[in-house]
């Protein structure tokens, strides 16, 4: 009895231990870095338990105008495979790069993706490409790949979990196209602080009117006679809301609508995951939006 007993208490402790292993248990020794804590997300989704992926940047950071840190350099270097998302994203890069060597291991999430251009005669393109659930198939597609090439032996379940993890991108845009269809066609008109949403814009059938920052950055600021056309154009279309990340600053948009009666919209999350709700997940961040937008809008 005493036996059967010791039997039971030691398989009580195996599976305790057991379930007290961390879900990442980093089983390939990789170091995987990303850019940012939506991509880290979208790719720990690929990754699975066989590589843990951390973020550079911290919950909050605004990756169009964060300060690197000294131990950011280190970091990269550290990182046998860096995720990126590209298309003039990560400007806090540039010098980072420089000193870090060009041979980093570095993927683009959003590579092949042709970027949209300025219709203005700024420069750049716009990188916001993960704002549309759609075009995030083609990043966990290419995180797929850099993760087989450098951990060939996690093949299949790489191949597996990215399977998984678009059919969960695919319920996603499903979701939001039924979720703008509750928006009458006249108001599905974005007026953002800067210009973020215009794949998803496009995909879902909104039209982005104007951004109190004319730029596909938020490290620009307008002038006043841009901020002057853009409230003649609000209420040349009566657009009813102007959205803004939590991390924006809100002065100009406040002075907007002081001057156009809209309602500001100052809780999207379109840079950065949260710690916890609303936004933990790169799905829970659309879902968050989407849910802020339609709820402005109707
Ligand atoms: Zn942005």
């Amino acid at each position: 009895m005493k036996k059967i007993f010791n039997t039971i208490i030691v398989f009580t402790v195996f599976i305790l231990s057991a379930c007290a292993t961390p879900a990442q248990e980093n089983k390939s020794g990789m170091n995987v870095l990303a850019s940012t804590t939506f991509l880290a997300d979208i790719a720990q989704n690929v990754a699975g338990d066989r590589v843990q992926v951390e973020s550079l940047l911290p919950f909050g950071a605004d990756p169009h105008v964060y300060q690197p840190a000294p131990q950011d350099v280190a970091k990269i270097e550290n990182a046998q495979l860096f995720i990126i998302n590209g298309a003039e994203f990560e400007h806090f890069l540039e010098p980072l790069m420089e000193s870090a060597g060009s041979q980093k291991n570095i993927v683009e999430a959003s590579a092949s993706i042709t970027p949209r251009e300025s219709t203005s005669n700024e420069h750049g393109v716009d990188p916001h490409m993960w704002l549309d659930p759609n075009l995030v198939i083609t990043y966990v597609e290419n995180i797929r790949a850099a993760l087989t090439q450098l951990d060939p032996e996690g093949a299949a379940v790489y191949q597996s979990n990215a399977d998984v993890y678009v059919v969960k991108l695919k319920e996603l845009d499903v979701w939001i196209k039924a979720q703008a269809q509750q928006v009458p066609a006249d108001r599905r008109l974005l007026v953002m602080n800067h210009k973020s949403l215009g794949y998803f814009a496009e995909r879902y059938g909104f039209e982005m009117t104007g951004a109190v920052i004319p730029s596909f950055s938020s490290n620009a600021s307008p002038s006043a006679q841009q901020m002057a056309e853009l409230i003649d154009v609000i209420h040349e279309v009566g657009a009813p809301a102007i959205f803004l990340d939590v991390a924006d600053n809100d002065t100009l948009a406040n002075q907007i609508a002081q001057e156009t009666g809209v309602k500001v919209v100052y809780d999207l999350h379109l840079g950065s995951l949260t710690d916890g709700a609303p936004a933990a997940t790169y799905l829970d961040m659309m879902r968050h939006n989407v849910t802020r937008i339609v709820e402005a809008l109707q």
